[in-house]
């Protein structure tokens, strides 16, 4: 689904991750930009070596601009904190940059048409881990069919333009929140094992 490498330069416009945030500002390639507040492009260190990839924005950061701020953001940045992380540390964006109406899921097109923007980012930053948080990001990533529930934990290797990344699915932490007990445990054993990995690839 996602873009071949190199078209994301063109179609995702800028030599800096600020620029190419300012350029999709106005975008209008999907029937999202018709119902958002703001596009909600990213945040953290432009430099980070850990990524996470959402799903979209929902409400709250539809109004704020800032991604995974809500209840499953509060859940994520908890999940960062307990492996001796800030959210400064990190970058965060998500699959689509602008929120679903109602907080549906994303369509296939407007996946398709937002993935530059997230080929770009990824390309820029040169994480070497990739959290993709739940099934969208796992699935366009990894361009697989297999769901989180398989996926989860499991290291894969995310090279591309470039970027040679480790890639570790986990739970979406919407998901965590509606399913709880069991689902907090693993998403807390995952993110040791990120912290793990992320000491591995970067020591
Ligand atoms: N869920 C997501 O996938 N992303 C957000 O930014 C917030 C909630």
């Amino acid at each position: 689904m996602s873009v071949e490498p190199g078209l994301s330069s063109q179609l995702a416009p800028g030599a800096t991750l600020l620029e190419v945030a300012s350029a999709s500002h106005d975008c209008n390639r999907c029937g999202l930009a018709n119902g958002r507040t703001q596009v909600v492009f990213g945040v953290g260190r432009p430099d980070a070596d850990l990524m996470f990839v959402g799903e979209g924005p929902g409400e709250q950061e539809d109004l704020q601009g800032i991604p995974f701020v809500g209840r499953a953001g509060q859940l994520l940045t908890q999940l960062i904190e307990g492996i001796g992380l800030t959210r400064d540390d990190v970058y965060i964006a998500n699959v689509v940059k602008c929120r679903p109406p109602g907080n549906r899921d994303p369509l296939p097109e407007e996946i398709v048409a937002c993935s530059p923007w997230l080929d770009r980012q990824i390309e820029l930053i040169a994480p070497r881990v990739v959290v993709t948080l739940g099934n969208f990001a796992t699935k366009l990533l990894l361009q697989t069919k297999d769901g989180i529930t398989k996926l989860r934990g499991r290291e894969f290797a995310y090279e591309r333009a470039g970027i040679d990344a480790v890639l570790i699915p986990v739970f979406h932490p919407s998901a965590v929140l509606r399913s709880g007990g069991t689902a907090l445990a693993q998403a807390r054993a995952d993110f040791v094992n990120v912290k793990r990995v992320l000491a591995r690839v970067t020591g």
